[in-house]
Order: C-alpha cells, then structure tokens, then sequence
C-alpha cells in the first residue's frame, strides 16, 4: 500500500521530512487501510512557519467577514457533496456506525454554517460610550493569529471542525494534528478547504504522535493559541509546554457524567420506557467512546431493581459489528489498547466489589464481527460507589456503574462528586426538582430528561478538570480572537499632569 502524503505546509501535501510512516488499521478486523506520514518536530516548524508568513503576510486575516463567511458555507456544500465517501472513511476509521459518520458530517457541515453566519452577521466593532462627545471608543475583534489544533480519535472531523470552523471564521491560520490513530477525515477537510479556495498556507496538517508532534505545536515560540481536545493527562502537559510562552489554552477533556434518574420519571411505563432507552444511549453510543457518555447512572433506590434488569437486557440485545454493516448498532473499540483498558477497568470494578449484570466479556466472533476486531459487549456494573476507580475515571469504553440515592439532596451530591463537570442529565416528572437539580449540577452542559444533544449555537465545554475555555456558540468564536479598544480622541489636548 502507497504511503498518503498526509503532512499539509504552503498548499503542498508530502510525506514526512524524516520519511517514517505509520499504518492505519479499521478496528473492526485489523486491516491496514492507510499508511499516513510519520511526522516530527521538522515538519511542526516548516507548518508552523508557512502558517505564520499565511498570517504575517497573507490576504486571509484582512479578508472581509462576509468573504470568509462564503467560504465556510462553500466548504459545508463540499461536505454535502462528499458526505457519504466522508462517512465511510470515519466508519473505517475509528469503528463507528456509517449512520453515525453520515450525522458526523452533518454536525460538521452545520459548524462550518454556523460560524459563518456569526461573523458574517455581527456588527463590525461595539460602540462604547466614553462619557464625552469628544472621544469616539470602539471595540473590535482580530484574529489571534497561528493557531495549534490538536483533536482526539472518537470525533475526529467533528472535533476538528468545532475548532477549524471558528478559527477561520475569526481570520487566523493554523496547523492541526489529528489523532494518530484516526487522521484520515482531517486529510479530507483540509483537501475540501483548499478546493473551496482558502489561501495556500492558511490551513496546515501535520500527522504523527502526541510526542513529538503535539508537544511542539504546543511549546513552538510562533503558535499564538493551543486548542486541545483530548484526555486529562495530555492536556496538562499541553497546557504545561504552552505556559512557558504565555500562549492563549484552551482545553477540551474528559468527563465522567452522571445520568440522573427519579423514581418520579418512571411512573409511567412510557416514562420508564423512555428513561431506560435513553440510559443505554447515554451510555453505549459509539461503544461509550464518547467525552459526554452518561457512565454513570445514579438511580433512586426505589426503582433501581426494575430499571437496571431492563438496562441490561436491552443492553445485552445490542449488536455488535463492523460499522458499515446493515443492522449493526454498535461498532469495536478504537484500538486494542483501548480494549485492553476497559477490560482492566471492568476487573479492577469486580475486584472493588461491583456485581455484573452483563457484558464484561468480548462477544463471540460472527459474520460481521472478525475475531481479531477490536469489541466488547456493553457492560453494566451494579452495587458502585464512589471509592472505585471505574466510577472515578473516565474508561472511554461501553461501561456503565450504577450508584443509587435515596434523597434529592444526596442525588446532586453524587452527581457533582467528580473531578471533572463536562455534562449530566437529570431525569424527573417534577418541573421544579428538574430547575432545582439543573441549577445545583456543577456540569458545562446539563440535560432535563434527554442525554447527549448538542446545539452549534450553545457553548460545549466542563467545568473541573474538563477544561479552560469554552467551543461553540459565541464563546467559541471569542477563543480564537482578541478584543481591541481603539480609544480616539477627537479633541486632543495637553493634559499638564507634569507641570515642568
Ligand atoms: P489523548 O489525550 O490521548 O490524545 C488527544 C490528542 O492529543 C491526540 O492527537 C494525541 O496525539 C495528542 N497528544 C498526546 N500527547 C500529547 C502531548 N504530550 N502534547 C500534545 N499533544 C498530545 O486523547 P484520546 O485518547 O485521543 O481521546 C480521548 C479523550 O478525549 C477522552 O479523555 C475524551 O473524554 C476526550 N474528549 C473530550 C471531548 C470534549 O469535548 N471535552 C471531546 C472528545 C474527546
């Protein structure tokens, strides 16, 4: 298999400066489906200098609002258009369901949209009254300037997009790096950006590991701003090697959410039918590989019994399987290491005490399921507490505790008893206990009886060790740009403070 010129500097695609490569491999069987360029710090410094002279000297910062808004919406079309080859790159790329690579696309069409509309429409600076007539005050927004995208492998094109849409929108230039284990939809993106008409040099790629790669782009004395979506660990040191330049952080990391359920939501068989449902999205979807997984249900002890017996009956009848076969709901975990962590996790919890009430096993080999994919049944884990690792930590794999309450107050206790505080849901019938949960939950995003949706125009990011730093919505443009106050004054005049 050829190697994919996958290193993106000036409009050019090569391979690595030190010629090294790396072998992309589908989850589901293992085979090789790329080999990308291995890069290294040489080829961080040549992107990051032609991203530098891009912005220094290019015509895209100082391009108006309204012609860097056309772009982003010609880039949505493109991905319209290759929507469905893009879908199937994800799938095979990180194991996902092809319908859930084609929402990908969507999602990321609808980021590029959206920020185009929000610079394209806002006014070009706000007036501030100076208290005189003879001052005119004005704050306007710039571009940050190189900016270093760093993405993880579950949301590869989605979460470079949550930060490519809005870093051009603003006007900067930048250089991504996308997982190691899942490059090949940033490839496309850049490739459709530059078919859209993005000046040569504006937007960069380099492919490779965390360390050396990511840790340059994060030190480099050129880069302006670091944004990071990844893991707790790599994104301290990220925020570590961008401090001794004082560039502007933002971090994207982990959660471990809680999924709220009263004994009130599921009064009803429809409410019980609908919270169940939810909980195993919440906590399967994607093999539970996702930031906002509900992994962890805290239940009232009430219904506890009926609502975990349906869980994992449902949760036992998921199917398994490579992601572009019809019917399969749920693909393989990314990589054999993240296999290999869920199943020290899933031992660690039973050792600590937790009862399993399925999964915890990899499903036997099928049709649509080669023995050496990388699977692994939904699992629920009952009778957890706070003191065990798998509820503590992020497992980034199909598994779900449960810890039960038996008050409102000892809920939100729970609830919030994490180190992190990406996103939570609380569940109940009751209008006020819903406002009253929502308002004490120390979570970025909060959810009243739904899990996981995510609007373009509301902010996504944690409170706790989920991050600095806000994507989406306006704040999500506001990362990627400096606030300037031109101050003139109309009438100017000694003002003799020194009188020599
Ligand atoms: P990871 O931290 O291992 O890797 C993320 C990226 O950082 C990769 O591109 C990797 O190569 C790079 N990297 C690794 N070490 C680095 C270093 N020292 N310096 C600079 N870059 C480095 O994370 P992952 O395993 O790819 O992704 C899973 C994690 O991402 C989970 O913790 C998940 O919760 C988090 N995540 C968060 C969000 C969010 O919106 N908050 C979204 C998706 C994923």
């Amino acid at each position: 298999m050829s190697t994919v010129e996958s290193i993106h500097v000036d409009g050019v695609w090569k391979q690595a400066a030190s010629g090294a490569t790396r072998e992309v491999v589908d989850p589901a069987d293992t085979e090789v489906i790329a080999v990308v360029a291995e890069g290294g710090a040489e080829d961080v410094d040549a992107a990051v200098a032609a991203a530098r002279r891009a912005f220094d000297t290019g015509p895209w910062p100082r391009t108006p609002a309204a012609e860097r808004a056309a772009l982003l919406h010609r880039t949505a079309d493109l991905l319209r258009r290759d929507r469905e080859e893009i879908a199937l790159v994800e799938s095979r790329d990180t194991g996902k369901t092809l319908e859930e690579g084609r929402v990908d696309v969507d999602c990321v069409a609808d980021a590029f949209r959206y920020f185009a509309d929000l610079v394209a429409e806002e006014p070009a600076g706000r007036v501030v009254d100076a208290g005189t007539p003879e001052v005119r005050s004005v704050v306007v927004h710039e571009p940050v300037g190189v900016c270093a995208l760093i993405t993880p492998w579950n949301y590869p094109l989605l979460q470079a997009s949550w930060k490519i849409a809005p870093a051009l929108a603003a006007g900067n230039a930048f250089v991504v790096k996308p997982s190691e284990v899942t490059p090949l939809s940033t490839l496309r993106l850049v490739a459709l950006l530059a078919e859209a008409g993005l000046p040569a040099g504006v937007a960069n790629v380099v492919t490779g590991a965390g360390d050396p790669v990511g840790a340059r782009m994060s030190e480099h004395p050129d880069v302006d701003l670091v944004s990071f979506t990844g893991g707790l660990a790599s994104g301290t040191k990220v925020m570590a090697a961008a401090a001794a330049g004082v560039k502007k952080v933002a971090l994207e990391l982990g959660g471990k959410n809680p999924n709220v359920v009263f004994a009130d939501a599921c009064a009803t068989d429809e409410g019980f039918d609908t919270a169940v449902d939810q909980a195993l999205n919440a906590a399967f979807m994607h093999s539970g590989q996702v930031c906002s997984a509900g992994s962890r249900l805290i239940v009232e002890e009430s219904v506890r019994e009926r609502f975990v017996t349906e869980l994992a009956r449902r949760a036992d009848l998921v199917r398994l399987g490579r992601g572009t076969a019809d019917g399969v709901e749920c693909g393989p975990l990314v990589s054999a290491q993240q296999l290999a962590r869920t199943e020290e996790y899933v031992a660690s919890a039973l050792a600590e005490g937790a009862v399993l009430r399925c999964g915890g096993t990899r499903p036997e080999p099928d049709a649509d399921r080669p023995a050496a994919g990388y699977f692994y049944r939904p699992t629920v884990l009952d009778h957890c507490d706070r003191t065990m690792r798998v509820v503590r930590e992020e497992v980034f794999g199909p598994v779900l505790t449960v810890e039960t309450f038996r008050t409102e107050d000892e809920a939100v206790a729970l609830a919030n008893d994490t180190e992190y505080g990406l996103a939570g849901a609380v569940w109940t019938s009751d209008a006020g206990r819903a406002r009253r949960v929502a308002g004490l939950l120390r979570h970025g995003t909060v959810w009243i009886n739904d899990f996981h949706p995510y609007l373009p125009q509301a902010e996504w990011g944690g409170f706790g060790k989920s991050g600095i730093g806000r994507e989406l919505g306006p704040s999500g443009l506001d990362e990627y740009r400096e606030a300037k106050h031109v101050y003139q004054n109309l009438n100017p005049r000694p003002v003799r403070w020194f009188r020599g």
